[in-house]
């Protein structure tokens, strides 16, 4: 079993080089990435291991990365601009790094003849729908950022390319996700300004967003784990924790993570019920789908981000971020 990684030096790329290269039953794992957020130190335990290969390469470059995925058997798509703010200065980056993205995935598959792809999409593509618990069949799906846009724009050239060319394609609309060597998001964000300045915290919005945490040991074994199961060409599935923590919450959390309180620490809020536009305040991801295949997960959000936080700090990871 060969296995392409697009976007696998990154955060949640690195978790699945880790967990494959586990098993035995792999034989190589390709990480092709830019390096644009993705670290050498996120898959640097595994450089002795000759089932593992590194290209630095853009995705952009069609036939690079054709001749990436030759003779492999699977693709994990997980490249794209990371940062869903960044589109309200630069419109076309969530086409140029996200939509035009998967059409090339998509199509470098169908030149090497790869016949599978599990790609990373988000929750963004249900818009903002407030205490509505979507599940998969949900519809229309109406996105309010360039991000979710992409990633629906992404699952639906990967249902086209299902029917039209046979490759099937499974696509996960993850909630936060959280964890070790994590590259951005708000528990990370809160860690590291707390870090220069423990007297005050700056927060985006009123802080009562609401969304789910989970942590990445437990959206890598939902991902292979629905790939096992696999019942139709096309499959889309949730994966959260099924429950839901504020962004004061998460605040209080980072607090105790670095022996603060709020007597040490003011928590000042921007005000709003949203951290920037496109931001969705509250996301509600239903999991009946994948609990009915058997699968849950091992934290929930408040402990997967205690985990996440925690790790920042031991493992020195935003030492490492800067230098
Ligand atoms: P990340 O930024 O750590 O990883 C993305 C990787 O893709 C990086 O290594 C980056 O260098 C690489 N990359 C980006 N553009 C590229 C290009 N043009 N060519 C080659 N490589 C490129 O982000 P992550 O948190 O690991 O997210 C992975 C995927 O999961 C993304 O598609 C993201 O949208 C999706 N996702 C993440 C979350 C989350 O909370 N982290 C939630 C939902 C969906």
């Amino acid at each position: 079993m060969k296995v392409c990684v697009v976007g696998g030096a990154g955060f949640i790329g690195s978790h699945f080089t880790d967990r494959l290269l586990a098993d035995a039953g792999i034989d190589l794992v390709t990480i092709y990435d830019n390096f644009s957020s993705g670290r050498e130190w996120h898959f640097a335990h595994h450089l002795d291991d000759q089932r593992l290969r590194v290209i630095r390469a853009e995705v952009a470059d069609l036939a690079e990365l054709t001749a990436a995925m030759d003779d492999h058997d699977l693709v994990i798509h997980l490249a794209s601009n990371p940062d869903i703010a960044r589109a309200m200065t630069h419109p076309r980056v969530d086409f140029d790094e996200g939509t035009a993205l998967t059409f090339n995935v998509a199509e470098a598959a169908r030149l090497a003849g790869v016949g599978e792809i599990l790609y990373a999409s988000g929750s963004g593509v249900y818009g903002d729908l407030g205490e509505l618990e979507v599940d998969e069949d949900h519809g229309p799906l109406i996105p309010t950022s360039t991000y979710g846009a992409s990633k629906l724009a992404g699952e639906a050239l990967l249902s086209s390319y299902a029917a039209m060319f046979g490759i099937s394609a499974s696509v996960f609309r993850f909630g936060n996700v959280v964890g070790p060597r994590q590259t951005h998001g708000v528990g990370f964000d809160f860690i590291r300004r707390l870090r220069r300045k423990p007297e005050v915290l700056e927060i985006l919005g009123d802080g009562c967003q609401s969304k789910s945490y989970i942590h990445v040991d437990d959206v890598v074994e939902a991902v292979l784990a629905m790939r096992a199961s696999r019942q139709k060409p096309f499959e889309a599935f949730n994966v959260a924790t099924g429950d839901y923590i504020t962004v004061t919450e998460i605040a209080l959390l980072a607090l105790q993570v670095l022996d603060l309180t709020e007597d040490t620490t003011e928590l000042r809020y921007s005000g709003g019920d949203r951290g920037w536009k496109g931001d969705v305040p509250i996301v509600r991801l239903s999991t009946d789908r994948v609990r009915a295949r058997g699968w849950s997960c091992k934290r929930n959000s408040e402990e997967a981000l205690l985990a996440s936080m925690r790790s920042l700090i031991d493992d020195d990871q935003l030492g490492r971020l800067t230098s």
